[in-house]
């Protein structure tokens, strides 16, 4: 088994929609960022190269590479999941906090985990996705940004033939 941590941040301005977990969340603020700028995903497939010592989404995906301008990180994660398979590990669970004073993303989190189940092939009760805020301290408190830890767990794949694509 093999243990990895991810965490990212990225900056809340205006006319940028707001993504978290591949859902797009109704919110006079978004996300600054090259690709969609969602930050659960990022830290969560930083997570996943991280356990599986792959590197990290800055040398896979760069972010001046005009060809994620715009990506989709949950098309991204599911690149990072071939390369794990490729490697012979699959996801046990992966757990993930969001730091964000607002918006409440509670009403949003089933449908983040039926995406990363979907995206990472999972049952969707391997995949947790929390939500706090900061009490309005520091940068995530004072809607400067949102931030988001990812844990993840991986065992090397029980099948081998499921790692050949
Ligand atoms: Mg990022």
């Amino acid at each position: 088994m093999r243990i990895g941590h991810g965490y990212d941040v990225h900056r809340l301005v205006s006319s940028r929609k707001l993504i978290l977990g591949g859902v797009e969340i109704p919110h006079y603020l978004g996300l600054l960022g090259h690709s969609d700028a969602d930050v659960v995903t990022h830290a969560l497939m930083d997570a996943l190269l991280g356990a599986a010592a792959l590197g990290d989404i800055g040398t896979h995906f760069p972010d001046n590479d005009p060809a994620y301008a715009g990506a989709s990180s949950l098309t991204l994660l599911g690149r990072v999941m071939e390369l794990l398979r490729q490697a012979g590990w699959q996801v046990e669970n992966a757990d993930m906090t969001i730091l964000a004073q607002q918006p409440k993303l509670k009403g949003h989190i089933p449908q983040m985990r039926q995406n990363y189940a979907r995206v990472m092939g999972v049952p969707v009760d391997c995949i947790s996705v929390k939500a706090t805020t900061e009490e309005g301290l520091g940068f995530t408190g004072t809607e400067q940004g949102i931030a988001a830890h990812a844990v993840v767990l991986l065992q090397t794949l029980k099948n081998p033939a499921d790692g050949e694509i």
